[in-house]
């Protein structure tokens, strides 16, 4: 799995969930279909006058989250901008060509004045496989985005008494001086955290 793959499996999903943060904090949520993908990065389109507009441009912070039918979550985490004024027409028309239902929603010339296209450039994609056993996940970037790490970590304090792994759903802690976690097939469950009798496990992130 790489970030560009991720990007395509996106793209066959079609409608994707965007979060943002509202002027009071809170959490807005809308499904997107109006995106074109290049290879590092999409392209979406919205309408100035939407509260999700305002909030991309004074925020800016967007979580983009797609599932597909074989159980594979995907997720970027990224600042969304504004394409540059002299190129919006041509990525409303780019989308608009691949999305025609668009031209029944902003028919003739309405879509210039009231669109306008966001790009994601830099972001974190979190890949999250439910569908294969052990399960699998692993983070990407695409441009200068960031893997913020979370999840659960072993440390020196382990004194190699096996209940960690005992407890893990996923059988994905290897024995050893100290015990590890295969990160890729962590659940972030918690389990192990819970029973450690050393508090020898930390929360990352
Ligand atoms: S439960 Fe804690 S002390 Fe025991 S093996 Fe696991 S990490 Fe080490
Ligand atoms: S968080 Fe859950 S899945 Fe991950 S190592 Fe601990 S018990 Fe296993």
């Amino acid at each position: 799995m790489d970030a560009k793959t991720c990007l395509q499996k996106l793209q066959f999903v079609g409608v994707l969930a965007f979060a943002t943060v509202d002027e009071f904090g809170n959490p807005q949520i809308r499904n997107i279909s109006a995106i074109h993908y290049e290879p590092e990065t999409m392209y979406f389109f919205t309408a100035k006058g939407k509260a999700f507009c305002k909030e991309l441009l004074t925020d800016g912070r967007v979580q983009v989250l797609g599932y597909t039918k074989y159980k594979e979550m995907i997720r970027l985490s990224a600042r969304a901008k504004p394409v540059k004024e002299d190129e919006q027409e041509h990525w409303i028309n780019t989308i608009f060509d691949e999305q025609p239902y668009l031209y029944n929603v902003y028919p003739g010339d309405t879509r210039k004045l009231a669109g306008i296209v966001f790009q994601i450039t830099d972001a974190e994609i979190e890949y999250f496989n439910l569908g294969v056993k052990p399960i699998f996940r692993e983070s990407y970037t695409i441009g200068n985005g960031r893997i913020s790490f979370r999840g659960y970590e072993i440390t020196e304090s382990c004194i190699g008494c096996g209940r960690c792994l005992k407890s893990c759903p996923q059988r994905c802690i290897e024995s050893g001086n100290p015990y590890c976690i295969q990160q890729e097939h962590c659940l972030h469950c918690g389990n192990c955290y819970e029973v450690c009798p050393a508090n020898a496990i930390e929360k990352r992130g």
